[in-house]
């Protein structure tokens, strides 16, 4: 039998009795025959506690020192359960990320793996003892700490499992699997028995919060197959995989929601070449990412450019963008800080019509009042006030009938 890694969010691992019975899962499937390596994140809470300690110590902490405190919560938790299942009697050793050696670039905060030296593992895995690995961290050719970004423990166990070859990777999480929809919004959200990496990316990418995109994407391009399931149930489960004809034949997948946008308008812009390069480079020279883009046709010479970012960076791209539009001879710039969006995914999208119509009529229907729309080829998102999030999922959810598998 082959290598099954497991990994365990901040709930899971929140209290040494919690770790105790991630011990037993991990021992359970030990004695099935199976390898065992473990992932862990920091206990519930403490990523954000160390996030809170740096900027109480300086208002922009240095990067390299940043990404040294704030991966040490994992530090913690792999040391603890493997303290608990060496006192069980069964062998286990932790890593930190430098340890192995998961090799990332130097982006602190968001670095990407770029490469896992799995030899000390499989020397471990040999002697067949359970590998316990801190997620979320890893180390850049000069020997610097890096973090893989917020939720990142997810991409270092998809990573791990491409680089050992295992049989599945399991995230284990304190939600049973990957719903139709926000249960917490939508009482009839229904949960997934498979969902196609390529929706499952959408999902996460548009505000389902269940795995980091990156781990998605990975899991994608090495072909893992995912199981999120629940720590404290053995019941359910939702296994991301290839895309079948079976996923073909449901129209949407799910509906996910996003409440941290804003929207900023440049009104009345001379529209000539270069307008959208001013506006959108020294945005991104400050890191801030830009979502949803519409510019109008222009009439008489004139445009108007609308365009999303998250609620956190308004403040900042506003001033960027009010600096750049009185260069360019822009009449003014409007925010609005009230809006979220809501997204539609689903493979079975490409091969049925009428989908979209669908969507807007189904928030005409309760006068929701479309700003924005995108599209791709398995999504549609729309902006909308913020305050209609919760009606447009569930009127969304019912018009679909996500509640049951349609066809
Ligand atoms: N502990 C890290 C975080 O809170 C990584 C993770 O949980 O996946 O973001
Ligand atoms: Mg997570």
């Amino acid at each position: 039998m082959g290598l099954v890694v497991q990994k365990f969010g901040g709930t899971s691992v929140a209290n040494i009795e919690k770790i105790k019975n991630v011990a037993n899962k991990a021992i359970r499937e030990k004695n099935s025959g199976h390898d065992v390596l473990v992932v862990l994140s920091a206990m519930a809470g403490e990523t954000n506690r160390l996030i809170d300690l740096a900027h109480s110590a300086a208002d922009s902490p240095d990067e390299r020192e940043y990404d040294s405190l704030i991966s040490t919560g994992e530090q913690v938790t792999i040391t603890l359960l493997s303290i608990v299942l060496n006192s069980m009697g069964y062998r286990s050793r932790s890593f930190l990320g430098f340890q192995i050696r998961i090799l990332t670039d130097n982006a602190y905060k968001k670095a990407r793996i770029s490469l896992i030296d799995t030899d000390a593992i499989q020397k471990e895995l040999r002697k067949g003892t359970i590998v316990v690995v801190a997620g979320f961290q890893g180390v850049d050719e000069d020997n610097n700490i890096t973090t893989l970004g917020r939720g990142g423990s997810d991409t270092s166990a998809v990573a791990l499992a491409a680089a050992l070859n295992a049989e599945r990777c399991d995230i284990y999480t304190d939600v049973d699997g990957v719903y139709t929809t926000d249960p917490n919004i939508c009482a009839k959200a229904r949960r997934l028995d498979k969902i196609s990496y390529d929706e499952m990316l959408e999902m996460a990418m548009t505000g389902a919060k269940v795995l980091q995109p990156r781990s998605v994407e990975m899991a994608k391009k090495y072909d893992v197959p995912v199981y999120v399931k629940s720590t404290f149930s053995d019941e359910g489960g939702t296994l991301v995989t290839k895309e079948d004809q079976e996923m073909e034949r449901e129209v949407l997948s799910g509906i996910t929601y996003d409440r941290d946008q804003a929207k900023i308008t440049v009104v009345h812009i001379p529209d000539k070449p270069g307008i959208a390069a001013n506006l959108f480079m020294p945005l991104s020279e400050r890191n801030i990412s830009v979502d949803m883009i519409i510019q109008n046709a222009s009439t008489q010479g004139y445009t108007d450019l609308t365009f999303t970012v998250s609620k956190k960076d308004m403040k900042e791209a506003q001033k960027i963008v009010e600096a750049t539009a009185k260069e360019i001879g822009a009449k003014k710039v409007e925010v609005d800080d009230e809006v979220a969006r809501i997204s539609i995914i689903g493979v079975g999208m490409v091969s049925h019509s009428g989908v979209a119509a669908k969507m807007f009529k189904t928030m005409a229907d309760e006068s929701i009042n479309i700003m924005m729309i995108s599209t791709s080829e398995i999504k549609i998102s729309c902006v909308i006030q913020r305050k209609y999030t919760e009606l447009a999922v569930m009127v969304l959810h019912d018009a679909f009938h996500l509640e049951k598998k349609n066809k």
